[in-house]
């Protein structure tokens, strides 16, 4: 049985029965209605056979206690389903179950029906949001990750992100029935989501289930949804990754989280950074690392070399006479951007080469100046340090 049927016919009305009336008292208004409105006796006449069709309809409900229940429950439901007379609401009920009538006036009952289904299917508690308020909810935060070239992570970069949220299903708003349908109130819980198990003189309470907790069950689930009302909703959200981001950053993207229920503000999305690592330059906070290989003359006679900065032109260092191994030497400016703008430097570490292979001219002149003692005993400090205790 349609929704539609069930909210927009009043059975007992067709009949002409109150809706108190017994089991005996819809049969036999039935009995007479059906022998009035019948085909036979009615050759041709459109309205009578229109009039037998619905008396019929009602009395296969109403003479069916589930289903009578179950009409009952649908109609009684909050939200004003009927409508009022004179009240001005107008809305269509094929548009808020999805058939595509002709819209609903904002903040009228029609909005209020889909707050009650969001709240009744939204938890699973089979707590019932009886309410017509319409709570303002902020979205979810939303976590996701990205990784990104070295390059783009210094420079900045507009990365588009596919997120997979969980919505209601748009083909059944969220009810899980197909589109024209309502779920019925569960007839085992009574619509509570739950039932209570005795156990001698225990009683407990589980979820119900006949509707795993929801208090409705679906009859002729959505086929969209196949009846569970969610949807994985795809979306593509342009992120802009500012310029200096550092592997294991963790970004926050205000208002690209999921977005909000009932006007309430989008949740948050945070962008945990990877960065690809460069084949020649770190990263150390604000500042870029670069080891540079000198050879040990450059180192004890002092040098220009020449230091490549990141996507820049090459810089020249100065090495002073006597650069140690393993000296840092800083060029200011040549790091990552800071928050600010500004930005942070290049630190060079200097990585003093042994000679691996020796030509003769080259040996000669090592030979010369092992001779010449190189200036210093390297090790007499070692050697008389290490006799203390
Ligand atoms: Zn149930
Ligand atoms: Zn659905």
């Amino acid at each position: 049985m349609s929704t539609k049927d069930y909210l927009e016919k009043d059975y007992y009305k067709v009949l002409g029965v109150a809706k108190t009336a017994s089991q005996e008292e819809i049969k036999k208004s039935y009995r007479k209605l059906a022998r009035k409105y019948h085909p036979d006796a009615n050759k041709g006449d459109a309205d009578a056979e229109e009039r037998f069709k619905e008396v019929s309809e009602a009395y296969d409900v109403l003479s069916d206690e589930k289903r009578r229940k179950e009409y009952d429950s649908v109609r009684s439901m909050p939200g004003g389903f009927r409508g009022q007379q004179g009240g001005g609401f107008g809305f269509d009920l094929g548009d808020l179950f999805g058939q595509g009538g002709t819209g609903t006036q904002p903040g009228g009952a029609g909005e209020r029906i889909g707050d009650l289904f969001g709240g009744l299917f939204g938890r699973g508690t089979g707590t019932r949001t009886t309410g017509t308020t319409r709570r303002a909810r902020r979205g979810a935060d939303v976590e996701t990750e990205v990784t990104l070239s070295f390059g783009r992570a210094m420079n900045g970069v507009t990365v588009p992100i596919k997120l997979t949220s969980e919505a209601a299903c748009d083909a059944c708003r969220g009810t899980g029935a197909k589109a024209g349908t309502v779920p019925r109130v569960c007839p085992n819980c009574e619509g509570t989501g739950h039932e209570t198990r005795n156990l001698g003189n225990f009683g407990f309470q589980e979820p119900c289930k006949e509707c795993r907790g929801r208090g409705l069950v679906v009859d002729d689930p959505c086929p969209i949804c196949h009846g569970s009302g969610r949807a994985t909703g795809t979306r593509t959200i342009q992120a802009r990754i500012p310029a200096g981001v550092a592997d294991g950053q963790k970004i926050r993207l205000k208002g690209k989280g999921a977005p909000g229920e009932n006007g309430g503000p989008a949740g948050d999305l945070y962008v945990n950074i990877k960065v690809r690592p460069h084949a020649v330059f770190g990263r150390s906070g604000d500042n870029l690392t670069l080891t540079i290989p000198v050879t040990f003359p450059e180192a004890a006679l002092g040098a220009d070399i020449r230091v490549p900065t990141f996507q820049g032109q090459p810089v020249t260092l100065k090495l002073p006479e006597g650069t140690p191994n393993g000296r840092k030497f800083r060029v200011k400016g040549r790091g990552a951007t800071r928050r600010d703008g500004t930005k942070g430097d290049l630190l060079v570490t200097v990585d003093v080469h042994v000679p691996q292979k020796l030509d003769e001219q080259s040996r000669e002149a090592l030979a010369k100046l092992r001779e010449a003692g190189g200036g210093e005993d390297l090790r007499a400090d070692v050697l008389q340090k290490a006799r203390q205790e």
